[in-house]
């Protein structure tokens, strides 16, 4: 059985991949049980760059493969921000998700151009220096205020292209099956599959 390290210890994103890699012979392990207690310091200057480097340390210390994700939301009016920042926008005044969406709402007051899109960047290294990369986007724009209950982050200010329900107010499903994260997902479950069958 093929062993892949998830470079992450949050129990939603293991759940995803787990679900995702059933079926291809894969035991996913969070960051955590394969003994990697480290702080990683995301230091890239994209969302590429940041998953890569999250996976790359995790392969380096334990000699296994891994996949990372990096993701976040791109305001056109933000000129891309809070972009790889979004988790700690307005640091120093906010202090958690529904403070940095109120305070991202502040910054868009004046805003004539409301669009954005949410980004999702997987990476997945191999001990020998194989690279497998999946990006995807969700495009869509601030609303003026916040609605809906689902999701997470800045889901309740963000109004997907083609709804008229906020991504907050989207089922899990609804969302999956737009979402950067979903479509990021499916991308890198194919070429992990063709990566795997390449090199049984
Ligand atoms: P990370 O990739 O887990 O570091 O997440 C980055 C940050 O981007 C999160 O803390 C959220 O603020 C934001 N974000 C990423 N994906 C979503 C999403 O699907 N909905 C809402 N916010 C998101």
């Amino acid at each position: 059985m093929n062993k892949l390290i998830l470079a992450s210890d949050n129990t939603h994103k293991f759940r995803e991949f787990s679900e995702i890699l059933s079926g291809t012979d894969t035991e996913v392990i969070m960051r955590s049980a394969a003994g990697c207690s480290f702080d990683i310091e995301e230091n890239g200057t994209s969302f590429a760059e940041n998953a890569y480097i999250k996976a790359k340390s995790v392969t380096d210390f334990t000699g296994y493969a891994a996949v990372a994700d990096d993701s976040g939301i791109c305001v056109d009016h933000l000129n891309g921000g809070p972009g790889i920042f979004s988790a700690r926008y307005g640091a120093g005044i906010a202090h958690n998700d529904q403070e940095r969406m109120m305070y991202l709402l502040e910054q868009m007051k004046c805003a004539e151009v409301r669009t954005a899109r949410y980004v999702c960047s997987i990476c997945c290294t191999f001990p020998n220096g194989d690279v497998i990369r999946a990006e995807d986007t969700c495009e869509g724009s601030i609303l003026f205020d916040p609605i809906g209950e689902g999701g997470f982050g800045y889901d309740p200010i963000f109004l997907p292209e083609g709804f008229e329900r906020s991504m907050a107010q989207l089922t899990p499903d609804e969302k999956n099956a737009i979402s950067h994260r979903g479509k990021a997902l499916r991308t890198f479950i194919k070429e992990y599959k063709r990566y795997l069958d390449a090199h049984k």
